[in-house]
């Protein structure tokens, strides 16, 4: 058999969650909540359930209702910024994951560079390589995790086709300011190449600090694909919905791939999704996940300090970085894994976010869960 990615295993998240389960460790290693969506979502979701004429494909770029809802939620949420046109501009994808990979199916032909910055979520360096691409790895250096402009000034050239960036960051938190941006723009502005903003945290940031979206920027907006998340801001990562931002010409070019990756999404689940932002015009669900998630952050870290564990700052997104070597000078997968059958507590080992396997003995911990769950795995990280 002759494999498109012979070097690609399972994924660390699902290889840390079935370890998890394998030991009866509490899981901080995959990211998702351990609590539900909320109430009148759940509700939302029952009635479209339960009503008829509503259970047959959605039109292929998504329900026109809930473009529009999310064209409205965008208006109020980027001011700054023109809104989005719901015919032309806005596609609804199977999570944030569909809406990646439909773009770089999209934009990248055979030969092309892919600029990743790392350590990066799994996905893109696959997926990447599956049109044909080259990705150009360029690293985010520790502890703050921010863009070292000359060495991607370095990799940009005339192959460049696309840059990926992805604020809030995962693993990091890391969160671009207006001037990361401007940066940003200075070096694209000379080539041809397209943005790919991965922004599916982005109302997960904290201490008063503000997203700023690719989409803010005017010289961004015309060359960008904005990348969001239902599921992270609905607590629903099991719902698999999201939706692609980017110009007409772009999300026409989105849309061709979409409409043969899963040609639509769920029907009832749209319908819930609009039902919810309609019913929510001042975004007071998304405009709270901010302080909702400062406060689980802040938990952990109290419940760690002290402890021996070098907790790196988190400016956004639901993970906790941390430096062990107080206790171990072991590989971070090495460590993980004693965690989870030593100590109980599962966690991602941060090497997984670099294509090389690049081991600066960091793990990531998933605070986006219940607070009791956070004192239990602390007392045993304590332990
Ligand atoms: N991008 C990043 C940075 C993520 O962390 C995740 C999942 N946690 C995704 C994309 C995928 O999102 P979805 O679950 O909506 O497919
Ligand atoms: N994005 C999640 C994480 O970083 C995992 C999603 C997945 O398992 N595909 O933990």
């Amino acid at each position: 058999l002759l494999s498109k990615l012979p070097d690609v295993g399972v994924s660390i998240f699902s290889q840390m969650t079935l370890l998890a389960q394998e030991t009866g460790a509490i899981n901080l290693a995959q990211g998702f909540p351990d609590y539900d969506p909320p109430q009148e979502l759940l509700q939302a979701l029952a009635r479209r359930a339960c009503m008829p004429g509503q259970h047959q494909y959605a039109p292929m770029p998504g329900l026109p209702r809930l473009r529009e809802a999310i064209a409205a939620q965008v208006a109020r949420l980027h001011a700054d910024a023109p809104a989005p046109d719901p015919a032309t501009e806005i596609t609804i994808t199977a999570g944030a994951t569909e809406g990646l990979y439909a773009v770089l199916a999209a934009v990248v032909r055979p030969g092309d560079e892919v600029v990743v910055l790392e350590p990066a979520y799994d996905l893109y360096g696959p997926a990447i390589r599956l049109q044909g691409g080259v990705p150009r790895y360029v690293r985010l250096p520790a502890p703050h995790f921010r863009p070292d402009w000359d060495a991607l000034r370095r990799v940009l050239s005339t192959r460049t086709r696309l840059v990926i960036v992805n604020t809030p960051h995962n693993p990091s938190g890391a969160v671009f300011s207006a001037e990361d941006w401007a940066e940003l723009y200075r070096l694209l502005a000379r080539t041809d190449a397209f943005l790919l903003s991965d922004e599916v945290y982005e109302h997960l940031v904290f201490d008063g600090l503000r997203h700023l979206s690719a989409r803010q920027h005017e010289g961004l907006r015309e060359r960008s694909f904005v990348i969001s998340s239902f599921g992270k801001t609905y607590h629903a990562t099991g719902w698999k919905a999201g939706y692609c931002l980017a110009p007409p010409a772009l999300s026409a070019e989105v849309r061709r791939v979409h409409q043969f990756l899963t040609f639509s999404v769920s029907t009832p689940t749209q319908h819930a999704l609009a039902d919810a932002l309609e019913a929510d015009p001042t975004d007071a669900h998304a405009l709270g996940l901010a302080a909702f998630y400062q406060a689980k952050r802040d938990q952990f870290r109290e419940l760690l300090a002290d402890a021996g564990w070098d907790l790196l700052a988190v400016p956004g997104g639901y993970f906790q970085l941390a430096r062990y070597q107080a206790f171990s000078r072991a590989a971070d997968l090495e460590f993980a894994q004693y965690l989870a059958r030593e100590k109980g507590v599962a966690v991602v080992p941060v090497s997984a976010f670099y294509h090389d396997g690049y081991d600066e003995g960091i793990i990531r911990f998933c605070f986006a869960k219940q607070p009791a769950t956070l004192a239990a795995a602390a007392s045993r990280l304590r332990s």
